[in-house]
C-alpha cells in the first residue's frame, strides 16, 4: 500500500499544519518552506524586493530557527578605553568636555558589563544609563551619532516626541526596541547588548501648562512606559513596528542589557537650577560674591533634583544615574566649528573644490562674519551650515566649469553672496 504524503518542509521539518508555507519541487516530492528560503536567501546574501515583508519573514525565519543558520556574530574587535572614545569623540565635538567624558566611561563600562559571566556569584556591574542636558544645538546628538561610528554594537536614535502611550496615535514605546531589532537585522541577542539614544527626553515630561503641547501625548503615560524599559523587561516587540499589523508575531526582547542615553534641552532648567542654588547660597552671605554663579554656568550645576522640577517622574530620573551636561556654544566655540572637526563645513567644501582642482581659502575675515552672522540669527551651531552653503553657492556652481585654480573667500564676498540670496534667520 503505497505510504500516504504528508507534505513538510524537507529543511526544517515543518507541515502546512504547522504554519509552514510550503513550495513544491517541480521535479521531485521536495518541499521548502517560505522561511527557509529566506534563511537560505541571507546566508548567501541575497537581497529581497520588498524589505519589510522580506524583515519580518526573517524575523520569524530566525525565531523558528533558533540555534541554526542565524547565529550572532561575535566581534573580534578590541574595545576602546575611554580615553581612546573621548580621543575619538575629540575630532569632531568642539569643547563638552564633561558629557563626552561621561559617556566615553558609560559606554566603556557598557562593554565591560556584557563580558560579565552571568552566572557568577560574582559582583553584579549594573547599567547606567545616561541623561545628558544641554541647550538645543550643541552637539548633543551629535555625540551620540558620533559614539556610534566607533561601536560594535547595535545603535539607535528615537525621538522622544513620537512616542506616546499605547492607544494614542504615534508611536507605541517599544517602537525603539523594533528600531534596535530592525539595526541589528532582527538578530534579537545582539539587539539586546545594544543602545538606544533617546532624543529630546525633556518633551516627554509631566507638564500640563507647557504652551509648545496642544495635546498631552501622556507625558507621565510615555514616562512610565520608558521606566519599563529602563528598569530591564522583557518587552514583546512587534518586529515590523507600528500598529498597522497587527496579526505580525511579536519578538520578545529582553531590555535588561540595553544601554539607555537620554538628551533634551530642557528649556529654562536654568531658573531652576539658579533658584535651588540661591536658596541654598541663603545663609553664606559672607562670601555670597565670591560664590556667584555666573548664569552661563548655571547648567554646569544641573541635579537628578532640577530633572524633577522639570517633570520627569522620580522613577524615570533614578534609572538615568549619570546626569552631564553641555554648555551653551560661544563664540569661540563656533568658530572652531567651522574649521577643525574632521568633518568640518569649511573642510568639507576645500575637499569639494580639491576634487575640482581648485585651491579654496576662507579668510580669517571671513570665518568671523560666518559666525558673527550665526549669533546674530541666533542660529547656533545648526546655522553655519546654512550660511556657509548660501555663501558658496554661487561659487559651486561657476567654478568646476571654469579655468580658476584658486578661490579665496573673503568677508566682503561673504556679505554679498548673503545680501544676494535674501539670507535671513527664516531662511535656515
Ligand atoms: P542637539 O542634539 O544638542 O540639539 P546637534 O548635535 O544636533 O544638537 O547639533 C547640530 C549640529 O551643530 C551638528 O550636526 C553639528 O554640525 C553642529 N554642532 C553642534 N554642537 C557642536 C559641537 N560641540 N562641536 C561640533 N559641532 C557641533
Amino acid at each position: 500500500m503505497a505510504k500516504k504524503k504528508i507534505d513538510h518542509c524537507s529543511f526544517c521539518g515543518r507541515s502546512e499544519s504547522q504554519g509552514a508555507q510550503l513550495i513544491t519541487s517541480p521535479l521531485t516530492d521536495a518541499f521548502i518552506c517560505v522561511d527557509c528560503i529566506e534563511t537560505a536567501a541571507e546566508m548567501l546574501g541575497i537581497a529581497a524586493d520588498n524589505e519589510q515583508e522580506a524583515t519580518a519573514r526573517r524575523a520569524r525565519a530566525r525565531n523558528s530557527h533558533a540555534g541554526s543558520a542565524a547565529k550572532p556574530q561575535t566581534s573580534e574587535k578590541k574595545t576602546p578605553k575611554p580615553a581612546e572614545i573621548k580621543e575619538f569623540l575629540d575630532q569632531y565635538i568642539i569643547g563638552q568636555d564633561q558629557a563626552k567624558k561621561y559617556l566615553s566611561v558609560a559606554v566603556y563600562n557598557h562593554y565591560k558589563r556584557l563580558e560579565q559571566k552571568a552566572d557568577t556569584n560574582d559582583t553584579e556591574i549594573e547599567k547606567s544609563n545616561i541623561v545628558m542636558v544641554g541647550p538645543t544645538g550643541t552637539g548633543k546628538t551629535l555625540i551620540a551619532r558620533t559614539i556610534a561610528k566607533i561601536l560594535d554594537v547595535p545603535f539607535t536614535i528615537v525621538d522622544a516626541t513620537v512616542l506616546t502611550q499605547a492607544g494614542y496615535v504615534g508611536e507605541d514605546i517599544e517602537s525603539l526596541l523594533t528600531r534596535l531589532l530592525q539595526v541589528a537585522d532582527y538578530d534579537v541577542e545582539q539587539a539586546q547588548r545594544g543602545i538606544v539614544f533617546i532624543d529630546e527626553i525633556d518633551k516627554i515630561a509631566r507638564k500640563g501648562d507647557n504652551p509648545s503641547i496642544t495635546r498631552d501625548v501622556g507625558g507621565e503615560g510615555v514616562q512610565q512606559g520608558l521606566l519599563k524599559l529602563l528598569e530591564g523587561s522583557v518587552v514583546n516587540v512587534p518586529p515590523q513596528g507600528g500598529r498597522k499589523h497587527p496579526e505580525q508575531p511579536m519578538i520578545a526582547v529582553d531590555t535588561k542589557n540595553i544601554l539607555f542615553i537620554c538628551g533634551g534641552a530642557f528649556d529654562g532648567i536654568e531658573q531652576a537650577i539658579a533658584h535651588r542654588l540661591n536658596k541654598s547660597f541663603v545663609g553664606f552671605s559672607t562670601d555670597a560674591k565670591t560664590r556667584r554663579i555666573e548664569r552661563d554656568s548655571f547648567m554646569s550645576h544641573v541635579s537628578p533634583q532640577d530633572l524633577k522640577t522639570f517633570g520627569l517622574i522620580p522613577e524615570i530620573i533614578g534609572r538615568l544615574p549619570i546626569l552631564t551636561h553641555l554648555l551653551p556654544l560661544d563664540r569661540n566655540a563656533l568658530r572652531r566649528i567651522l574649521t577643525e572637526p574632521k568633518n568640518a563645513i569649511v573642510r568639507q567644501y576645500t575637499k569639494l573644490l580639491e576634487m575640482d582642482g581648485v585651491a579654496l581659502t576662507f579668510e580669517d575675515s571671513a570665518l568671523d562674519f560666518i559666525v558673527d552672522k550665526a549669533i546674530e540669527f541666533k542660529l547656533g551651531a545648526r546655522g553655519l551650515r546654512s550660511i556657509v552653503e548660501t555663501i558658496m553657492m554661487n561659487a559651486m556652481f561657476d567654478i568646476p566649469s571654469s579655468k580658476i585654480k584658486e578661490f579665496n573667500v573673503t568677508a566682503d564676498f561673504c556679505s554679498k553672496q548673503l545680501e544676494e540670496a535674501h539670507f535671513d534667520a527664516a531662511s535656515v
